[in-house]
């Protein structure tokens, strides 16, 4: 049995070479019960974590610089959401806020509607999953307006559902003989400086003129964007990019809806990263670092359109679950009481200053990009922009294979993602930039 507050120490720490003999076993077994078709980035099997590190079954101390795909925001096994958590499951673990509710239900989404940006009545509805949480702010947007056609974006990752998988951009490995997809998405360009060189008030206008001359403003119930790109390569767009989309959307009585599961909930520096130039969303999507670790995503937004829905029209057996919101509301604490925003802009800045300085003198690193804790840089053959995802996958297993747990994306995949937990100590970051510099330049 595990103790409540485990103590791993904080340094990296190796005994044997990765994976180690008991991950590799575990390795095997699983092959013959475990589907194929799930992917695994790094077999190293693990046991325990606490704050950045985990701790696999063959007792090496690997530094998290991946956060689980950016949910362990908040850190792991910190105290304040274990203690939640243990004292939940304790009381009660489910009883389906559909059949009889519970006050912590309520308590997430008074949080939600004060956190997430906009002075107007807000209301929520609690999911599952990040996909759960998208399909749902489409539906919401689809009743409200009466319309049909959602808008998406090149790069877009909104999830792997029948109707997620439509909305995401790439094809190879999300939808590839998946189909047929749900009818009625429109993608139209990002906003990518890197490879477009345009101006956000660019990028906009030509994302505008395909949806009017395509679809038809009046066709369009949704657009919906990640305010900076996760799957598709943490692609940060020019300013004035979502400014201009929100103006338009306005204008044209869509509902624009942000969805902030990777992006939100401390991850750039701010609570949501449309925060970053003021621009409000209709509806927000969230789920990854909301909860510590625990399945909850949530879609909050206006009251007139939350509520248009019928008695009924939302829901699931477990949306909401009274575990997962314990976790959201010591999660939500834990960001306030350790000012998380804060310290994501610092190890924001560390990380850039690292990253581009080593760009200097490699060949291979075309951009560094990112906000706060989310940051980015991608692989080129030297002096193109032709992406290069040979060279981040040899970075991503020279980093592995020394116990630093560093995850790829884009639609090339050629971008290697810094996301650490935002309680990782200035040292365990700076272990962790160095062995990420050594992987670039033995990759250059
Ligand atoms: C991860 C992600 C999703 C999907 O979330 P799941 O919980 O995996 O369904 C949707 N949108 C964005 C921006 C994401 O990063």
């Amino acid at each position: 049995m595990v103790s409540l507050h485990s103590s791993l120490g904080t340094e990296r720490k190796l005994v044997t070479e990765l994976p180690g003999p008991k991950s590799r076993a575990l390795h095997e077994r699983r092959r013959t019960v475990v589907s194929a078709g799930l992917s695994t980035g790094f077999p190293v099997y693990i046991e325990r974590a606490e704050g950045a590190i985990l701790e696999d079954v063959d007792g090496n101390h690997l530094l998290d610089m991946g956060s689980g795909i950016a949910v362990i925001s908040v850190g792991h096994a910190v105290p304040e959401v274990v203690d939640a958590v243990s004292a939940q499951v304790a009381a009660f673990t489910h009883t389906c806020f559909m059949v009889t509710p519970y006050e912590s239900y309520v308590q997430v989404c008074e949080e939600l509607a004060a956190l997430t940006p906009g002075d107007f009545p807000k209301t929520s509805a609690l999911f599952n999953s990040g996909a759960e949480a998208v399909e749902n702010a489409v539906k919401v947007a689809r009743l409200a307006t009466g319309r049909s056609a959602v808008i998406v974006f090149d790069h877009a990752y909104h999830g792997r559902t029948n109707l997620t998988m439509a909305l995401t951009a790439k094809n190879m490995p999300y939808k590839d003989h998946f189909g047929p997809f749900a009818p009625e998405v429109y993608r139209v360009p990002m906003s990518y400086p890197f490879l477009d060189g345009l101006s956000g008030a660019e990028a906009a206008a030509r994302a505008i003129t395909e949806i009017e001359t395509q679809v038809g403003a009046h066709n369009v119930a949704a657009l919906l964007i990640e305010p900076i790109q996760g799957e598709g390569g943490f692609v940060v767009p020019a300013d004035g990019f979502l400014p201009a989309l929100s103006e338009w959307t306005t204008r044209n009585g869509v509902v624009f809806i942000a969805d902030e599961i990777q992006s939100g909930f401390c991850r750039t520096g701010d609570w949501f990263a449309v925060n970053h130039e003021g621009v409000i969303p209709d509806l927000v999507t969230t789920a990854k670092g909301l909860a510590g670790g625990m399945p909850l995503s949530a879609v909050t937004g206006r009251a007139e359109l939350m509520n248009a829905v019928h008695e009924g029209g939302l829901g699931g057996t477990y949306g909401g679950n009274p575990v997962a919101a314990a976790a959201a509301l010591a999660t939500i604490r834990t960001m306030r009481d350790r000012d998380l925003p804060a310290r994501a802009r610092v190890l924001g800045e560390t990380m850039l200053t690292s990253l581009r300085s080593l760009a200097q003198d490699v060949a291979i690193i075309g951009d560094v990009r990112g906000r706060g804790a989310m940051i980015a840089f991608e692989l080129v053959q030297p002096g193109t922009k032709i992406p290069n995802a040979a060279a981040a996958k040899s970075i991503v297993n020279y980093c592995n294979e020394r116990g630093v747990i560093a995850l790829s994306c884009g639609t090339f995949g050629n971008v290697i993602r810094l996301l650490p937990p935002l309680v990782i100590s200035d040292e365990q970051l700076a272990d962790a930039m160095s062995v990420f510099a050594s992987a670039v330049r033995a990759a250059g």
